[in-house]
Parts: structure tokens; sequence; C-alpha cells
């Protein structure tokens, strides 16, 4: 269950009346730069890159509900992460889970890795493995947990442990989760990062990302290297995700619901071969998943009895669900990884990962759950 008081704080965080107007919510402070009295002296703000007042109040809003004492709010997830592991030199050691976001993969294998950091894939469920695998040059592990499309959660308290026997940090992309239904922070993590365009967006309609931390020394670094490079959050991007935080709570609820409604029907479908979801008490994470999180989120992935062909005629035969990427909005999403999302996955670490052509993902929304699983078995019944 979420923490009942993290419904005010949505609501309430970051947001102060304007102290001109009193409008109640925080305006679109559109401007590139500021005004100054004199030489350096200024209100707080002198120029968009390095801080702004709507980007400022989103971020005094993430902060609070992910429990954090530093949070910075960027263009884009992938823009959030390239300014964590920009802070890395070469020779630098990082292990991460090997079913991370795809575009973490990429980032990691063909971007950073040219510069001489040396990225280790590594099935982080398996702790014996991780721990030996930690160098004298590790200095990061990545976590991410529930993972994407498998739902395989990870142990956040025991790899930060591992991480930090080595010196190293741990950083969790708790995007899955939302931080309503996980704080890696209070499980020991030092660093959490979010693709904000998911469940903290909601309505899929801007892209943007997400660091948080209570390490002001790391804080200090990623605010840097965010200002040094540029990758910032606009205003007009800044307003709609704190006004979406504000129904964050409700939401969430409503998405986790729905996804148990829908994972408990297709687990005892005979068409469907096998359905991934933490709810489910034979989801081998279940156990771990309600130790370490507060609800289950709502992303549900299943393996359809048939080929690729069961599968388009599936997602053909929706009305309600939508065939697209990206996840955790409002309106419910199917999507085919192995084609779509993880379409630039390495073929071999996609089979190990169990990303075939039966395979397909669900962002369930917060519509009404029996409207979606009448939608499901619809669409199973014309295949
Ligand atoms: C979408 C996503 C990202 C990347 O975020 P963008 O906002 O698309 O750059 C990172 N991690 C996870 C788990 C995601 O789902």
């Amino acid at each position: 269950m979420i923490d009942p008081h993290l419904y005010t704080v949505a609501v309430h965080a970051g947001t102060e009346p304007d102290p001109v107007t009193g409008a109640v919510m925080t305006p679109i402070y559109q401007s590139s730069t500021f005004v100054q009295e004199a030489p350096g002296q200024h209100k707080g703000w002198d120029y968009s890159r390095g801080t702004n007042p709507s980007r400022d109040a989103l971020q005094a809003a993430l902060a609070a509900i992910e429990g954090a004492r530093h949070a910075i709010a960027f263009s884009s997830g992938l823009a959030a992460e390239q300014a964590i592991v920009q802070n890395l030199s070469p020779g630098d050691h990082v292990l991460v889970c090997n079913d991370v976001y795809g575009g973490s993969g990429r980032l990691f294998r063909t971007v950073m890795a040219r510069f001489g950091i040396e990225f280790e894939f590594l099935d982080l469920s398996d702790l014996d493995r991780a721990r030996a695998a930690m160098r004298p040059e590790t200095r990061m592990v990545w976590i991410e947990t529930p993972t994407n499309p498998t739902l395989q959660v990870l142990d956040i308290a025991a790899l930060a442990e591992i991480a930090h026997e080595r010196g190293a940090v741990a950083v969790v992309d708790n995007t899955f989760a939302s931080p309503l239904f996980q704080s890696p922070l209070k499980l020991g993590a030092d660093i959490v990062v979010h693709s904000t365009t998911k469940y903290i967006g909601g309505h899929s309609d801007l892209v943007g990302g997400a660091v948080m931390t209570d390490d002001g020394e790391w804080a200090e670094k990623i605010r840097y290297m965010q200002f040094a490079a540029g990758a910032v959050a606009g205003p007009i991007e800044s307003f709609l995700l704190h006004r979406s935080i504000k129904s964050l709570a409700v939401r969430m609820e409503k998405h986790a619901a729905n996804a148990q409604a829908v994972a408990e029907f297709l687990v005892e479908h005979p068409k469907v071969r096998q359905t991934f979801y933490p709810g489910l008490p034979g989801h081998p994470g279940h156990d771990l998943a309600r130790r370490q999180m507060t609800g289950f989120s709502g992303i549900v992935s299943f393996q359809i009895d048939g080929d690729l062909d069961a599968a388009t005629r599936f997602v053909q035969g929706l009305k309600v669900f939508a065939l697209a990427e990206s996840l955790g909005g409002v309106e419910s999403l199917v999507n085919h990884p192995e084609t779509m999302t993880h379409a630039s996955v390495p073929p071999a670490l996609r089979e190990e990962l169990g990303i075939g052509p039966s395979l397909l993902r669900l962002s369930v929304g917060i519509e009404h759950d029996r409207d979606l699983v009448d939608d499901l078995a619809a669409a199973l019944e014309g295949i």
C-alpha cells in the first residue's frame, strides 16, 4: 500500500502560491534570462540552463515524492542517465543488470564504452555472481527493478551492500515502480533515476527524466554535468510534470489494481503460456517485491500461445489497448518487445532474456478494469 501521507505530499510538494498574483500553480516561466540589478546581483535566477523557477518547483516536488534531499530534472530519462555515467573516467568498471532498459544498454555499449568505461552486463539476481564480479575499479552498480519486459525483481538492499563493500555506488532506475511504490534510497541505494516520460508524466505528452539522491556530493556533480552540457527540463515540461505529480498517487493505485486484474485473468487463460507480474503469487520475485515495494505497479508481460503471427493478430484485435512503445500513461498500451522496444538489444541477449516472437508487454492504464479484461479476452478469442 502506498504510504497514505504521500497522497498529500504529491498534491502540495513544490507548490507555493505565487507571491505577486496569488496564482495557486507555479507559472510557466518561459524565460531564458533574468534581469540583474547590478552585475552579478539577481534574485537567484540568471540563465535557464542553470536554474529556472518552473524547474525549481518541479524539482522540489520530485525530491518530496521520492523522499530525497536533491532532485534534478532533465530533458529525458536517458539524458539523466548520461549525466550520471559521464562522471565516470576511463578505466572505470560498471556492473549493469542484463535486462536493463534497451536505451540504457545502447547508451552504455555504443556511446559511453567508447570513452574507455567498461560496462559488464550480468544477471544481478544472482548475488554471489554479482559479488564475484566486483573489481577494485568497479565504481557503480546499475540496477533496474522491476525489469523490462520480464519483470524480474532485483534485491536493492543486497546489491547496494555489495556495491558499498567495494566503495562503489548503487544506482537504481526506479521508472517502472514510480516513487510511490519503491524507495531505493531508503533501501540503501545512492542515486535514483527516472524516465519521467512514464508514470510521473503519466499522460504520454512529454519526454523527461530525473535524478534523485541524498548524497550532496553526487547531486553537485550531476548538477554540474547538467549545467555544463545543458540537458535541462524546459519550463513547459516542468509545469506539466509538476501538475502530473499531483495525481500520481491516485493514478498509481489504479494502475496497480487494474494490472492485478489483468494478470489474474491472463494467468488462467488457455491461450497464454506464461504471465509475468510481480503481484502474482507464482512470480519468482513476488516475495522480494512484497518486501521492497508498496505496490506492484502497472506493467504486465505474457507469452501468447503462438508465434509472431498469433501475436500480430492479437494486437490487431485489441480495441482499448493501443499498439505503441512507451508505458506509464493513463491509457492502456500493448507493445511487442522483440520488434519494437527491444529491437536494439543484441539478439543473443534477447534470447537469453526470453524476448521472443510470442512475448507481449502491456502498460495497463487507468480505464475500467472490466473493459480492459474484456478487450484482452476478445482479442485472444480471435487468434
Ligand atoms: C523509457 C525508459 C528510460 C529512458 O527514458 P527516456 O525518457 O525515454 O529517455 C529509461 N529507463 C526505463 C526503465 C524506461 O522505461
